[in-house]
């Protein structure tokens, strides 16, 4: 089967933020999301909202040692050849400085943003499942992430939100620091995606992910930090703030991708508090991450791999994050 790439748009054109009064906005979005919620577990809801057959699906559901059920190598490189470039995002080392507008709403703000796995990891599997300890017990240092059913990676995704995203925080002033811009052969390591962001006193963290369930769970969900206090792991002083970040970057997403809170986890609330992630474990301040979708259902696939949708995608989690460091 020919690879055929999928079909990324170029980001939005840059907006001054001086047009946008970014208050309001959040003002505006908190009601309009409520009222969005109430209809899509009106209409959505019909499964319960239980976690059925197929949700185990976390952020880290595959182990290294599974082969992908789809992505061949050769088309996973070349995948890395094509969409990268036309992610919107600029390349460069994670750890190079970020280039955030002069002024803006978010100036002196620092957010770290964390693409979850990473292309490399297929090809570097004992290093990614060497384990790694992440306070209440030892897990694989990295994951290869999950992939649609014809082939595109979760990792290639992961890093194009992460480039639009940096995209739009930087035009609001902000100092954008990546935990990995496919600038490394795989990783980093759990601990150390964590530890990047606790390092740069990140006033927020977003890991970038996209799930890999059953077809028909469809949706997406924020995964929060539950209070943990074990080993190198106490959650308990960003379990508030985490909530408070995941529950406006939840609100802005629904809004910004009509997208519905997964039918599968979280009771139709599009939240879910987990204490087995190294990544949110080992974190000393506020972190979520995002499951944009579900890649192995067809119609959250196709949504996942369209250019207008990553960005609208992106700038739901822009706005949730800009809202939480306004507030
Ligand atoms: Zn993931």
């Amino acid at each position: 089967m020919s690879y055929v790439g999928p079909d990324f748009d170029p980001p939005q054109p840059r907006r001054s933020p001086l047009r946008r009064p970014l208050t309001m906005a959040v003002a505006a979005v908190a009601v309009g999301a409520v009222a969005g919620w109430g209809v899509w577990q009106a209409v959505g809801d019909t499964g319960g909202g239980n976690g059925g057959s197929g949700s185990t699906a976390g952020p880290q559901t595959r182990s290294a040692t599974t082969p992908a059920p789809s992505p061949d190598p050769t088309g996973d490189a070349t995948a890395s050849g094509g969409d990268g470039k036309d992610g919107g995002g600029k390349g460069g080392p994670s750890g190079s400085s970020s280039a955030p507008a002069a002024t803006g709403p978010l100036k002196g703000k620092v957010v770290v943003i964390d693409p979850g796995h990473n292309p490399g990891n297929f090809q570097h599997t004992d290093e990614i499942n060497r384990k790694v300890n992440i306070g209440t017990t030892s897990k694989e240092c990295d994951t290869t992430g999950t992939a649609t059913n014809d082939g595109h990676t979760e990792a290639r995704f992961t890093l194009d939100v992460a480039r639009r995203l940096r995209t739009l925080l930087e035009q609001q002033g902000a100092t954008v620091e990546f935990t990995q811009d496919d600038d490394r052969a795989w990783g980093p390591c759990i601990d150390e995606r964590a530890r990047i962001g606790n390092e740069a006193k990140a006033d927020a963290v977003v890991s970038i992910h996209a799930d890999g369930s059953g077809a028909g769970n469809r949706g997406f969900h924020v995964i929060l930090p539950g209070a943990v206090h074990e080993g190198a792991a106490d959650t308990r002083p960003i379990v508030a703030p985490s909530r408070e970040l995941g529950e406006r970057v939840a609100g802005h997403f629904v809004r910004a991708t009509g997208s519905a809170p997964s039918n599968y986890v979280g009771d139709g609330t599009g939240l879910v508090t987990r204490t087995d992630l190294g990544g949110l474990n080992l974190s000393t301040v506020p972190k979520v991450f995002i499951e944009c979708g579900n890649m192995r259902d067809s119609k959250d696939a196709a949504l996942l791999m369209s250019g207008d949708w990553r960005q609208k995608a992106a700038r739901g989690i822009s706005e949730g994050i800009a809202g939480f460091l306004k507030n």
